[in-house]
């Protein structure tokens, strides 16, 4: 039987912005998105309704239609969440795109999403120029996109030229959505390359964002009941990066929805991050393991007080229970699991905000959600018994950007979402992840698609084939190829050139650090598949020499 959450909770039945800004009720003007090294350089929530607003008319007046997508290609500022909001309050959809892409990978989500506009940090300006270029992008729909007024570069015009005024915005009313609508309409398109295959867009619907924020909450203040004396206000450090779910939902959605000072780091720098939360005060991190790691490795924390981090929400990646409770100890605070996917919005299982967990659990099934476990033979596995987790609730994903197969291929014959995730349960419903049989490679908490890579190795002139699998060190997942040269080149290249090649094509966190192997021959199956679990088995016995 399908496990069913215990807690049913309401799920306002409308869109984005009139669940942040309901009727009748102003906007704070307290300042909640705030520059961690300039912090006099913030927004209030008012003053983001009024942006929101005024790029939400800029984008109509373009001619934009429901639906549209609007790219941004940033890091981390205050006025992401404008941007994300104003795209989906007006009717189109945000898709935020790593700003470590190269040109090529910028290429790819601009074909995939088949975006209209694009709003580019001016710093990654040369990337998307030259990706226009290979795309027939046209140049008046790209705009410079930073938190602070920019000049002119190469005819490239500020979005603020763009942007209706004071007195249009005033005026300008979203469009209210029922519970159906809200459901159906799809806010967000965030990438992720799902159980197999190459990176899809996932379409997460107002709803979708509504209802996780809601469910994210109820577990943060589950077992926990809100008093000023056990609760002191919290703060927190907004460095998860805004392209990906787990930033947008807390650093720009839930800190709308519980007005929670937000202090933005551009991108992560660890020294950064220690004075932050020494100067700031910061209270809660959400934050994945490479985080973890550094806070109970790295001698240079002792230099700073962190005494006011009570909290540290720990998700994306496999975090053991010895690192867990590592840092735990030596900050006397908790650190509470989730876990989640971007098909998920961004969590679905929570340990609840009050206790302190040390068992490594990633706790339970969120409200109004379930979650059955599939084993190898297909069959509902017991407690204590290994399995697939597939979940439903109202937070799964709408499917894959125009692509029915790959959607049709992401529910079970239940409709539950099938996660390629693998865990165990206890008798109180508590899960561990155990394994991951997708092919998914996680490098600090970032994605990398074998299928992705694979397929540029086989550009290469001398590769006749490959297959890319995830080597295990320590805390971390290496991206190692395993690659077949063509007879009439062998001797031609080495390892270290086809690495290298490949840092050339490709951001960081996809770099082959894991190394390049040549081998005879890629194991697999009669149909021609790749056999992963074979290399995860060479990948397993090579990682102990590595
Ligand atoms: P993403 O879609 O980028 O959020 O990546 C989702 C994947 O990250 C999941 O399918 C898992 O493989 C992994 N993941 C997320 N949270 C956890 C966790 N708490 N423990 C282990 N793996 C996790």
């Amino acid at each position: 039987m399908p496990q069913n959450s215990p807690f049913q909770i309401d799920i306002p039945p409308t869109d984005l912005l009139s669940y942040l800004f309901p009727e009748g009720k102003g906007p704070s003007n307290t300042p909640i998105w705030i520059d961690a090294e300039e912090p006099h350089h913030s927004l209030s929530p008012k003053q983001l309704l009024l942006w929101v607003k005024r790029l939400a008319v800029g984008l109509q007046g373009m001619g934009l239609e429901a639906g549209d997508v609007v790219m941004v290609y940033s890091h981390n500022h205050i006025f992401v969440p404008v941007a994300y909001l104003g795209i989906s309050g007006a009717g189109f959809i945000f898709s935020g795109t790593n700003p470590a892409y190269t040109v090529d990978e910028t290429v790819f989500q601009i074909q995939n999403t088949g975006c209209k506009v694009i709003l580019v940090e001016p710093g990654l300006l040369p990337t998307v120029i030259r990706a226009s270029s290979k795309t027939n992008f046209p140049r008046d729909r790209i705009f410079l996109f930073s938190d602070k007024p920019t000049p002119p570069i190469h005819g490239f015009r500020d979005w603020r030229s763009m942007v209706g005024s004071v007195e249009a915005a005033d005026k300008w009313r979203w469009k209210t959505l029922n519970k159906e609508a809200s459901i159906n309409t799809v806010a967000v398109l965030n990438y992720s390359s799902g159980t197999t295959g190459l990176p899809k867009g996932v379409m997460i619907s107002h709803q979708n964002v509504i209802a996780n924020v809601e469910q994210s909450i109820y577990m943060r203040d589950l077992e926990q009941p809100y008093h000023p004396s056990n609760r002191p206000p919290e703060r927190w450090l907004g460095f998860l990066p805004l392209y990906h779910a787990y930033g947008q939902l807390w650093s720009i959605v839930a800190a709308a929805r519980t007005l929670t000072p937000c202090f933005f780091m551009r991108s992560f720098s660890f020294t950064k991050f220690l004075q932050h939360i020494q100067n700031h005060k910061v209270t809660h991190i959400q934050t994945a393991p490479p985080v973890l790691v550094m806070l109970a490795k790295r001698p240079e924390t002792s230099n700073y007080d962190l005494s006011s981090l009570k909290n540290i929400l720990c998700g994306a990646a496999p975090l053991s229970k010895e690192l867990q409770n590592e840092v735990s100890d030596r900050f006397k605070l908790k650190v509470v699991q989730t876990w989640g996917m971007t098909e998920v919005t961004c969590s679905c299982l929570h340990v609840p905000g009050g206790l302190d967990d040390r068992s490594g659990s990633v706790g339970y099934i969120d409200p109004n959600a379930s979650i059955k476990l599939i084993d190898e033979d297909g069959k509902e596995a017991g407690v204590g018994d290994r399995g697939e987790i597939h979940v439903k609730g109202p937070n799964i994903c709408l499917g894959y950007w125009k692509n029915e197969r790959a959607t049709a291929e992401m529910f079970d014959e239940d409709g539950y979402l099938r996660t390629g995730d693998v865990a165990v349960r206890d008798h109180k419903g508590w899960y561990w992840i155990v394994d991951r049989k997708k092919e998914l490679i996680k490098v600090k908490g970032f994605q990398v698609a074998p299928a992705e890579l694979e397929a540029l190795l086989l550009e290469h002139e001398h590769v006749a084939d490959v297959a890319v699998v995830a080597l295990q060190v320590e805390h971390e997942e290496l991206p190692r190829a395993y690659i077949v040269i063509k007879d009439e080149h062998n001797g031609k290249s080495t390892e270290w050139d086809i690495e290298r090649w490949m840092a050339e094509r490709v951001a960081k966190h996809k770099h082959l650090t894991g190394g390049a192997v040549f081998i005879e021959e890629v194991p697999k199956s009669a149909s021609g598949k790749i056999q992963r679990k074979v290399l995860k088995e060479w990948a397993k016995r090579d990682a102990k020499n590595h």
